[in-house]
This record gives C-alpha cells, sequence and structure tokens, in this order.
C-alpha cells in the first residue's frame, strides 16, 4: 500500500541545514519550554528554525601577500517579527552555521525576555583571531562586513561583539558599512569605542548584568555574598568583569580559568593582582598566588557560586552530579546541557539561566543603539541604573513565574520570552 506524503508533513528531523550538537540543544530547550506553555503548534513550528541564514566564504590575505585563506562566515537572523534583529558577532574556530544558528534562537528569547525591541540574530567567522595579526584580523573583518552588508543595517540587523571580537572590531565593521553608503552610521553596529558613538558602560555591561542577578538571587536564596565563595570559568569580556563586580560585592574568589590554565586559591584571588597579570602576559598560566587545577577540578571546586563565562557544553551529564555549588550563574551562552540541567535541578542548584544571565551586554547594546539613533547620550550613572531596573525586572518576572507554575529557572525564562514572541507572531498575522 503505498502512503502519500503530504509536503507540509515533515518531520523536524528532516531539516537538517541547521544541524549541530548546540542547535539540536538549543531546539531541545524550546521544545520542552514549548509543550509546557502549550504554544500554539504552527508558531512553534516557524520558531523551530531561523528565518535567514546567510552563509558565506571568502578570501582573506595574509601578511605574507600570496597567501590567501578561503573563510566561511555566517549571519543568521532568527525572528523578524519583533523589530531589527540584533547579536554578536564571534570569531572562533570551530565556529559553524549551527552554532551560530542556536545563539540567534538564544537572542530571541534573551530580547524578548528583557523586553527589548528586537528580535534575536548572530555572525560568525570560523578562524582563530589569536593567530591571526591586526592587519589581517582587520583585512578580515572589512572583507566580512562586505558579505553580509545586504542584510544588516541599522534598522535591519544590528551586530556587537561576542567571543574573539571586540570594540576595536566594531569600529572596523562600522567604517566599513560607513564607507559604502558614504556618510558615518554609528548606529550600524553597538559595542564600539565611545569617540565612536559607543556607550559608557558597554564593555562591562555583562559582568556587571550578571552580578546584579548574582546579587538578586542571593537575596531570593537568603545567602550573605559577604560570606560566600565564587568559581569563574573564562577570563575573557564577560570572566574577568564578573569577577571585578564579585569582588567589589564582597564575595571571596576561589577558582578562576582561562584557556592557559586553572587556578585555585582557597584563601581567595587577589583580583587587582590577577588582573595585572593579565595586562603583563596575557594568560593566567604562571600567576603566582594559587595552585594549578584542571577544567573540570575548577567545575567541580566546592564554593556557593558557580559562573561558567567561557564556552558553551561545558556542564554535561558528565560531570553536574559532581558540582558542588548553590547558585549557577550562566555568563556563557548555552554552558550547560538538558541533561545536566535536569541533574542540577534535582540537586535544588539555584540557575540564572544564560538567557537572562548574559543579558546586560545586549541590554546595554540596546541602550547605544537608542543613544545612536538620536544623536544624544546618557552618562553612566543613567546606563548603570537602567541596566539594574532591567535585569531586575526580568528576574523578578522569570522567578515568579517559576514559583507560580512549578518550573526550573531556565524553562521559566524561556516561556517568559517566548510567550511575548508568540504574542507579536499572532497580533501581526499571516502575509498573504
Ligand atoms: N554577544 C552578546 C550576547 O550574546 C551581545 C549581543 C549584543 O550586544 O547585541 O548577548
Amino acid at each position: 500500500m503505498s502512503s502519500t506524503i503530504h509536503p507540509f508533513d515533515q518531520d523536524i528531523d528532516d531539516n537538517t541545514e541547521w544541524d549541530s550538537p548546540m542547535f539540536r540543544l538549543a531546539q531541545q530547550q524550546f521544545l520542552k519550554a514549548a509543550e509546557i506553555m502549550s504554544l500554539d503548534e504552527n508558531v512553534r513550528d516557524r520558531l523551530l528554525f531561523p528565518q535567514r541564514s546567510l552563509t558565506v566564504s571568502f578570501p582573506c590575505r595574509r601578511d605574507e601577500y600570496a597567501e590567501v585563506e578561503t573563510v566561511f562566515g555566517y549571519r543568521v537572523q532568527h525572528v523578524l517579527t519583533m523589530g531589527p534583529t540584533k547579536g554578536g558577532i564571534r570569531y572562533h574556530q570551530d565556529v559553524n552555521l549551527g552554532e551560530v544558528s542556536a545563539l540567534a534562537m538564544w537572542m530571541t528569547w534573551k530580547c524578548a525576555l528583557m523586553e527589548l525591541p528586537f528580535g534575536g540574530a548572530k555572525g560568525g567567522v570560523r578562524i582563530d583571531p589569536t593567530k591571526l595579526s591586526r592587519s589581517e584580523l582587520q583585512r578580515l573583518t572589512r572583507r566580512y562586513t562586505m558579505e553580509i552588508t545586504d542584510i544588516i543595517g541599522p534598522d535591519r540587523d544590528i551586530p556587537a561583539p561576542d567571543m574573539g571580537t571586540n570594540e576595536q572590531v566594531m569600529a572596523w565593521i562600522m567604517d566599513t558599512y560607513s564607507q559604502q553608503v558614504g556618510y558615518a552610521v554609528p548606529e550600524i553596529v553597538t559595542g564600539k569605542p565611545v569617540v565612536l558613538g559607543g556607550s559608557l558602560g558597554r564593555t562591562e555591561a555583562t559582568g556587571r548584568g550578571l552580578v546584579y542577578l548574582i546579587c538578586e538571587a542571593a537575596n531570593h536564596m537568603g545567602m550573605d555574598l559577604k560570606k560566600s565563595t565564587a568559581v569563574v570559568q573564562g577570563f575573557g569580556n564577560v570572566g574577568s568583569n564578573t569577577i571585578r563586580f564579585l569582588a567589589e560585592s564582597g564575595v571571596k574568589i576561589i577558582g578562576v580559568s582561562d584557556v592557559s590554565t586553572g587556578l585555585h586559591n582557597p584563601n581567595g584571588l587577589e583580583v587587582n593582582s590577577l588582573l595585572e597579570h593579565i595586562d603583563q602576559h596575557g594568560i593566567l598560566k604562571g600567576y603566582a598566588g594559587a595552585s594549578e587545577i584542571s577544567n573540570s577540578e575548577l567545575l567541580e571546586l566546592k564554593c556557593d557560586i558557580l559562573a561558567p563565562c567561557a564556552l558553551q557544553n561545558q556542564i554535561t551529564s558528565k560531570n553536574a552530579s559532581k558540582l558542588n555549588c548553590r547558585m549557577l550563574a550562566e555568563g556563557a551562552n548555552g554552558p550547560t546541557t538538558l541533561e545536566a540541567d535536569q541533574i542540577l535541578i534535582d540537586k535544588e542548584v539555584f540557575i540564572v539561566p544564560d538567557i537572562l544571565g548574559n543579558a546586560g551586554g545586549v541590554t546595554v547594546s540596546y541602550f547605544e543603539w537608542v543613544q545612536d539613533t538620536q544623536n544624544f547620550t546618557w552618562s553612566l550613572e543613567e546606563i548603570n541604573d537602567r541596566l539594574h531596573k532591567i535585569m531586575v525586572g526580568a528576574f523578578n518576572r522569570t522567578v515568579l513565574r517559576s514559583q507560580r507554575d512549578k518550573l526550573d529557572m531556565r524553562t521559566a525564562a524561556m516561556i517568559e520570552g517566548i510567550q511575548r514572541v508568540a504574542k507579536a507572531k499572532l497580533l501581526r498575522g499571516l502575509f498573504p
């Protein structure tokens, strides 16, 4: 007997264009939330894949003039319903379409949870930026910007920094775009240097926002921060600022790490001397005031607050049961797998999920975009006050939903975000 399959009736597993472990994680988290909230099936299927995905390959000339490398780049826009799309650009040797798509989807929920007028996007270039000279990095950035010019724009899609990129890279993006149109367009990108229209407080915003939430969460749990210990994985922009603000809040930092090593000192690490060491040597390895430990030992240290601020996929079914913290505050995107989530929920670890925990960055990016489009600047105090208000508001909404509907914090945060996007989609309706 032959059966006809309706063309619309395909399984999501048939759509393998974006397939990767990270994209599967993003989809699984979304489907879990969609099921709990009984999300309209048509809306669910629309949100399960990005609306636009651009893959480019382009040449990058090395300083050795005859050497030209073919490089792969991506820009993915997940949801175009909410306003322009927003999200960072990542330079890393493992970047692929699936990873960028997962990050774009998380940006959608993050922006919606924070009530920012953006959909989610993300970009990436598959290259190790630490192996490039400054001039190679500049050429790569300018050519990548040219390749994605057609789909970005101040009212369309606004890039920002992510892992492996920084404010200098943003300045080159802004310049390349501005050269094309013939006048300066600061609002094409956020996370720029302040002199080019960047916002005060943007560089440290993700770390600052995370620590605002750690304070709220500690309060909620009845944890005295001044008597608490923290372990922070990652010493990039997010990790180093998280450490700085945690220390300012009186938390004892007992473990830190970067790509070179992990460091442990049960009596507390001297944060200023760590920052000085990084300034001088660029990496943590060789720091005298602590003993060296591996990444897995670092994550399993007994502490009150564990803040993964590095790569995705760090807390998995393999190590989740060995974690020894009371609060998991996620500065990274996607550090915890779905299986690990369940183990941590059973262990009653309080989770500040990534889409909430690291949302300080995109929130101050939003402030930067608003300032640029209005040709007006805000003081650092205004920015930090507004950031605090938005972060605490989102935290309270998430805790409320989690308590009311008996949900874990991640699912509660996801539902808060998804609900807003679904409502907007239904209100806009279908074209044609
Ligand atoms: N890359 C950051 C994130 O993952 C910031 C994005 C932005 O500022 O647009 O949230």
